[in-house]
């Protein structure tokens, strides 16, 4: 352990190896249960489905050790996890889906805890004059390409037009449309001239007009309100290191959506935002980027109450990738991103290092965070704060499954569990960096249902594989043939 304080430019990155650190610190956090947010069932699957996955390199996300194993879906759950029993009787049924996992790596589905369902890929002030339909149609694509991403559980961080986060997570919870389990957010909610984009915002000055819009938010149907407390540096007229809300403000808002049994996300670049966000309860506490000694201290005084997401893919990409969109390097590092990134990556290792709740989750439908590329932010954990990959997996899985408030029944390849899962083509506890290549996502599956499973998954390995001999599945016989 170093002595080098975290405020300091030269306080490393932890050279650690041992077993997860996060299992311990995500049990601890416990939101009030009356939070528990009502809708995260999905509709559709067949009560008599049965998928067997044999031979797969088991990764729980429960800190175990990856091991050997088979694992049994019937309907939404999984109910065997290791050793099924009366294989044999499975594989002669035509009724039970079978992958041979090959030795290739089962684990949980991943979650974002700062998603933008409604963000285009570009310029976000256009996204006021996008009409409803084209808009509608955006958020779908979206949510399919989370899923298609391997995302099983996403957290919403703001929508661009009031009803589309709750419109989309309702079509999905239906079995309508393709997406991950979904909380939905509303407009983010910012006062007159504290706001980021104009036209994707509620507006609202003062406790009252706060309660009023919060209140409007849970008529539509939301999850959990967003506030918009502090700035944003690529505004260049809103410092991130400014806070615009009071604290009778945050105070009245916290207090009006857990009244109202709803959950509260900020965003707080600014140690000011950040307190308050501590000293009044805002639950999901985003970016946190400028916290000082007296904020980390609360935070870890409170850390069973807090989840902190930094979204740090946003800050990573607007210093070394906007180029190509004309956002200069030259120009991140001149309106203070380089100071914002490097701060931050310190700020979150001393939060990993002292046990507060830090969950991936990267701001991704800007230009130069793109829809498709989510998982970068799982390496980001390893390279930037310190994690394992084994800690950063955990954090996206387990953890996100606590942020939804479901730990019990999500996020982890436990049997009873929802059967939100992938198969990975190599391990990434090897190397984190696989969770971002699609092609190595063989087979997603989420609430029991195959979203993807590519044709070689159909037919049946050549008679050298052991275990081969018993496959006689006369639903995937013929295809034998074809492939010999
Ligand atoms: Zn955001």
């Amino acid at each position: 352990m170093t002595n080098i304080s975290w405020m300091s430019p030269d306080y490393p990155v932890e050279k650690y190896d041992g077993p997860p650190r996060n299992i311990a610190y995500i049990d601890q956090l416990s939101f009030d249960p009356d939070l528990q947010p009502k809708h995260s069932e999905i509709a559709g699957t067949d009560t008599s489905s049965r998928i067997l996955i044999l031979d797969v390199n088991i990764l729980e996300a429960t800190g175990r050790e990856s091991y050997k194993g088979d694992v049994l879906i019937a309907s939404q759950r999984f109910t065997h996890v290791g050793k099924v029993p009366n294989k044999d009787d499975l594989l002669r049924d035509s009724s039970v889906r079978v992958f041979h996992g090959r030795g290739r790596t089962l684990m949980p589905g991943l979650g974002d805890a700062h998603t933008h369902f409604t963000w285009n890929g570009g310029d976000l002030g256009q996204l006021a004059d996008l009409g409803v339909e084209e808009h509608t149609l955006l958020t779908a694509r979206s949510a399919e390409c989370f899923l298609d991403s391997g995302y099983t559980m996403c957290f919403g961080a703001a929508s661009a037009k009031k009803r589309l986060d709750v419109v989309i997570r309702d079509a999905i919870n239906a079995g309508d449309i393709p997406g991950p389990r979904f909380l939905a957010n509303g407009q983010e909610m910012a006062r007159r001239g504290g706001e980021l984009v104009e036209g994707i915002t509620a507006f609202a000055d003062g406790p009252e007009e706060m309660r009023q819009v919060i209140r409007e938010h849970i008529g539509l149907g939301v999850d959990q309100i967003k506030l918009s407390m502090s700035g944003e540096n690529i505004t260049e007229i809103r410092d991130a290191e400014d806070c615009y809300f009071e604290p009778a403000e945050t105070a009245a808002c916290v207090d009006e959506a857990h009244k109202h049994k709803k959950r509260v996300c900020s965003h707080a670049r600014s140690k000011e935002s950040v307190q308050q966000s501590i000293d009044y309860g805002v639950d999901v506490i985003y970016h946190a980027s400028f916290v000082d000694e007296k904020g980390m201290d609360a935070l870890e005084k409170n850390k069973s109450k807090h989840v902190v997401a930094p979204a740090i893919n946003w800050l990573v990409a607007t210093l070394y990738d906007a180029g190509m969109f004309g956002y200069s390097k030259e120009k991140a590092e001149e309106v203070g991103y380089r100071k914002e990134l490097e701060i931050a990556d310190r700020a979150m290792r001393e939060m990993h290092r002292r046990g507060i709740v830090v969950l991936p989750g990267g701001d991704y439908g800007f230009a130069w965070t793109p829809h498709g590329t989510y998982a970068r932010d799982l390496a980001h954990f390893v390279e930037r704060f310190g994690f394992t990959p084994h800690e950063s997996i955990i954090a996206a899985t387990y953890g996100m499954a606590k942020l939804f408030m479901r730990s019990h029944e999500m996020g982890q390849i436990k049997e009873g569990n929802y059967a939100d899962c992938l198969v990975v083509d190599g391990d990434p506890l090897e190397n984190i960096h696989l969770l971002q290549d699609h092609d190595r996502l063989n087979i997603i599956i989420i609430n029991g249902r195959v979203h993807k499973a590519g044709a070689k998954e159909y037919t049946i390995p050549s008679q050298n594989v052991t275990g081969v001999h018993s496959m006689t599945n006369e639903m995937v016989q013929p295809k034998m043939e074809v492939a010999h």
